[in-house]
Order: structure tokens, then sequence, then C-alpha cells
């Protein structure tokens, strides 16, 4: 043990600040600059949007019915006819990270970029900053509330919040991790997307090698000749240990070679198919699950459950990446609402959580963790945040007439 004595200098005073610039952070810094808080945003890459950019997830999932800060997004990529294609529901990733940094700086949000959060400041269970990191030191930030978009749930974990892991924190039962990766020169019959695996299957059969996953995607950007491989799959590894991630990530990078080479060498059609990069972010599905005033069950799925304080109206059906390349499980849902409440850490103030690390079972999580709904939740969230600010009452005590649009469009 090292025994550390820090002076660490306070850089400014927030509102809010927002740790994680992924669809839930998004979301909520643009609700809470936009409701006039002091807020910031940072991200430990260069730019916002979390998994739809620097992970390269595509498409949009669970965006139809919802109007606010999505459907803004999907209207303004239309526009620039950079939203289609695969399902007519994928994106440009250069595009949407612009259009979210323009919304940012319109909604006077102070974003930083290349910063990674490293510890929460809390006393008798109320969180009031945060440290972290960046090229120019270490610093404190000062909040009124912290919003914790990390995924997965790092600056709750860090306050004391309790969690759930997995099946009884056993992390072996968490879905398969994926390295998303991207590809070019695709042959223009498949650019609105291709289902891969009798393709990839039938390489992988003259190669002799085992597939990792048997129901891969192509999903290629739209008007363009490129797209991400939705192919790789890891499991059993640790996804709160960073050996266990590097470990998952060197696996995802063979992977990718393989599936590149052996569906170029065996399949005509992929041919002049050319490997671009994989994504900076591994694609971790599946983390912690802080455990919140209410807890989304697998009853609340099934039965389209409503609340007094909706965040989030979510149509998208379970998926769940089983263990051991069994597929998917997937089943279907009702319609159903998040209440805030699964938002709020049990018995913490001073913080909230966004996302898909928020309070609710694994089936639970497998629906409501697709990047439309987290995005959703966040910007409701915001306007929670800014009127417990504003009014100085308690976060459970805010009540708002948000209204969800009312279709239960799946995708
Ligand atoms: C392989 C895979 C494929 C998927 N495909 C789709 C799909 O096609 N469509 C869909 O809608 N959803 C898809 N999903 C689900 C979806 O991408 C995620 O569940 C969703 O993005 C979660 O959003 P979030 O805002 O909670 O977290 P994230 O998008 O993960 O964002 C978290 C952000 O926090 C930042 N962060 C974390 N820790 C720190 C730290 N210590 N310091 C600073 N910053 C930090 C990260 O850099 C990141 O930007 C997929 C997920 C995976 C893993």
């Amino acid at each position: 043990m090292i025994h550390e004595s820090l002076e660490t200098p306070i850089q400014g005073y927030y509102d809010a600040v927002v740790v994680g610039a992924g669809p839930a952070g998004c979301g909520a810094a643009i609700a809470l600059g936009r409701s006039g808080m002091k807020t910031l945003i940072l991200d430990r890459y260069n730019c916002l949007g979390g998994s739809w950019t620097t992970g390269f997830m595509n498409p949009l999932f669970d965006f139809k019915n919802k109007t606010g800060i999505v459907g803004e997004l999907v209207s303004e990529l239309k526009e620039r006819n950079q939203f289609g294609g695969f399902g007519n529901m994928s994106f440009n990733y250069e595009y949407m990270k612009r259009i979210l940094e323009r919304k940012m700086q319109e909604a006077n949000v102070e974003v930083l970029y290349n910063t990674t959060y490293s510890r929460t400041l809390v006393e008798q269970k109320r969180v009031y900053g945060i440290i972290a990191e960046n090229i120019s030191g270490r610093f404190a930030v000062m909040a009124k509330m912290i919003v914790d978009c990390t995924g997965d749930g790092n600056v709750a974990a860090n306050a004391g919040c309790s969690f759930e892991l997995g099946e009884n924190g056993d992390y072996t039962a968490c879905q398969a991790m994926t390295l998303m990766f991207l590809v070019g020169n695709i042959p223009e019959k498949y650019r609105n997307g291709l289902m891969l695996y009798e393709k990839l299957g039938a390489a992988y059969e003259k190669a002799g090698k085992q597939i990792p996953f048997k129901v891969p995607y192509l999903i290629p950007v739209p008007h363009s000749h490129f797209g991400v491989v939705q192919f790789t799959h890891m499991y059993d590894y640790d996804p709160l240990c960073a050996k266990a991630l590097t470990e998952a990530t060197m696996e995802g990078r063979a992977q990718i070679i393989d599936a590149f080479e052996f569906l170029k060498a065996y399949d005509e059609e992929f041919h002049d198919l050319e490997l671009i990069t994989s994504s900076a972010m591994l694609g971790v599905r599946e983390s912690r699950r802080i455990i919140g005033e209410y807890y989304m069950t697998l009853d609340d799925i099934l039965n389209g459950s409503r609340f007094h304080d909706p965040v989030a109206r979510v149509t998208f059906n379970v998926d769940f990446h089983t263990k051991a390349n069994k597929g998917q499980k997937c089943f279907n849902v009702k319609p159903y609402d998040i209440p805030m409440r699964a938002l709020i850490p049990k018995g913490y103030d001073g913080i909230v959580v966004a996302g898909r690390c928020i309070s609710g079972s694994r089936e639970a999580m497998a629906s409501y963790r697709v990047t439309g709904n987290c995005a959703q939740m966040g910007e409701n969230a915001g306007y929670y945040i800014a009127k417990a600010i504003r009014d100085r009452v308690d976060i459970r005590d805010v009540r708002l007439n948000l209204v969800l649009t009312n279709d239960s469009i799946q995708d």
C-alpha cells in the first residue's frame, strides 16, 4: 500500500456534473443546459456519443416512439441524409458527433474530453463532487447533482451505492462482450444490411474453425460503402477488471482478423472488402446495475408498467446475448415505462444514474439498455434534476407532467 497525501485543486462549482457522454449523458447534459443549469459533461474519449460514436454501435434502436432529443437527432440526421439504411435506422458516426457537440454548445454546457473520472466525493451518503484527471492534472469539481452516465455505474459504486452484477455477483453470467469493427467496399446489394451468418458460417466451416457467434450482422452507414460488423463475442470476462477487459479486447481483435480473412477468402462476393478499424471502445453489454429507489422487474416489462414519475417509454424487446455461444435469447415486452426512482441510488443524495446501469433485473436491462431509451431517460432525468435544484427539494419529491409519446412501436 502507498499512502498518498494529495492536494487537489477545485476547478469549479456547478449545478450538475455529468460523468460519461454516451446517449444517457448527452441526453442529461443537454436537458440540464437547456433548463438553465450550470452544467459540465466529461468523457475519457474525444467525442460525444459514447457507444453511438466511439463504440460504433448502430442502428439507433427504440427511437420511433420518441420525441425530445432523440427525435431531434433523428430529424437532423435525416435532413442531412445521414439516417436510414439498415432497418431505416442507422446513422453516420461523424454527423452524430458534430450534431451532439452543436446541441451541447447551444445549451451552454461545458464539455471536457480526454478526462477520466477517478473518485467520488461523498459524506454520509451525500455526494458533493468528483475527482477527475486529464492532461492538465488531477482536479475536483463540486456539484449540487452528479449524474453517473458511465454505463458501468462507476461513480455510484465508488460512493458506496449498492449494485448487482451478473447472477448473484457471478460476472460469468453477464452477456457477451463485442468489439465492433468497420469494413469498407461493401457490395452494392448489401448496403442496406445483411444477416451474415450464412456467409460467415460457411467461411468458418471451410476454414475448419468454430464460429464465435451465430447471429452476426453487417450494418452499413447510410449512403456509403462502409459499415460496422456486429460479430465478435467474448464470454466469461469480468467487466469490472481492467486486465480482463484488455484480454477480451485482444481476443476480439483476433476474431476480427479471422472473420475478415475467412469472408474474403471463401466468399467471392467479399473479395474487395476492406478492413478499416476496430472500435476504440470495447462493447460491454452488461456490468453493474445500481440498486435504486425502484427496481425494474421482469413483471414490469411483461405487463407494461406505468408510474407517476416516468422518464422513458420502452418498446424494445429483450435481447439477451447468452453465455456460451447459444445466440440470443429474445422475448417480447409490453411497452412499459421506467420511473425516475429507478435512477436514484437507494438512500443516497446528490447523485442520479442514467443509462444501462440503472436499477433493474437482468431481463429488464436487456430491453431498456438500447440507445434510444438511454438517451430518453437521460434527458428526462435532466428535467427532474433541474426542477429539484431550482425548487430546492429532494429529487424524490419532484413531480413533472412529462409527456412520453404513447405509441407502442417496436423497432
Ligand atoms: C456490442 C454492442 C452492440 C450494441 N448494439 C446496439 C445497437 O445496435 N443499437 C442500440 O441502440 N444499442 C445497442 N447496444 C446497447 C447500447 O449501445 C448501450 O447499452 C448504451 O449505449 C448504453 O448507454 P450509456 O449512455 O448508458 O453508456 P455508454 O454508451 O457506454 O456511454 C458511457 C460513456 O461513459 C464514459 N465513461 C465511462 N467511464 C468513464 C470514466 N471513468 N471517465 C470518463 N468517462 C467515462 C465512456 O467513455 C462512454 O462515453 C449495443 C451494446 C453493445 C455492447
